[in-house]
C-alpha cells in the first residue's frame, strides 16, 4: 500500500488501542494485511525511474502524516499526537527497513525487500488507488462509529 495508507491504518490503531503493547504488534501486522489487499503504490508501473519514485514516495510520506493528523484532529482529538507519530511510523516500518535496498541497493535490507515480495498483492491504477480508498474510509467510519 501507499505510506498514506499505512498512515492512515496506524493512525486508527492508535486512536483505538492505547496499550502499546497491543498496538505495536497490531501495526506491524497491519503492514501485512493492508499490502494483501489490491493495491497501487508508487513501484507499481514499472516504467518510472528510481529518482520519480523516491520523490512521490516522499510527497506520499509527508501527505500520509498530514491526513493523519486531520483525522486525528477532526475525528480522535483525544488521541496522542506523538503516540500516533510511533504507531504510523511502525504501521509503515516495513517499508521504511526495505527502502535502502528497494532505492540503494544495500544488500543487508534485501531480506525485508524478499519478505513483503511474499505478500505484495499489486493492482494497476486507477482501480487500485479507488479501491485504497474506499477500503480506508471504510476502516476510519468503522473505527468512529465503534
Ligand atoms: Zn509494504
Amino acid at each position: 500500500m501507499t505510506a498514506t495508507g499505512h498512515a492512515i491504518i496506524g493512525t486508527v490503531i492508535a486512536a483505538k488501542v492505547g496499550n502499546p503493547a497491543l498496538a505495536v504488534p497490531l501495526a506491524i501486522v497491519s503492514h501485512v494485511a493492508a499490502d494483501l489487499f489490491p493495491h497501487w503504490d508508487e513501484g507499481t508501473n514499472g516504467k518510472k525511474s528510481k529518482e520519480r519514485i523516491i520523490v512521490e514516495a516522499v510527497f506520499d510520506v509527508l501527505i500520509g502524516f498530514a491526513i493523519s493528523y486531520l483525522i486525528i484532529f477532526v475525528l480522535f482529538p483525544k488521541t496522542n499526537l506523538s503516540y500516533a507519530f510511533l504507531i504510523i511510523l511502525i504501521s509503515q516500518s516495513l517499508d521504511w527497513l526495505t527502502a535502502p535496498y528497494y532505492f540503494w541497493g544495500l544488500k543487508p535490507f534485501k531480506i525485508f525487500y524478499k519478505f513483503q515480495k511474499m505478500f505484495d498483492n499489486r493492482m494497476p491504477a486507477p482501480w487500485g488507488i479507488i479501491n485504497q480508498i474506499a477500503i480506508l474510509a471504510l476502516i476510519v467510519i468503522l473505527a468512529k462509529i465503534f
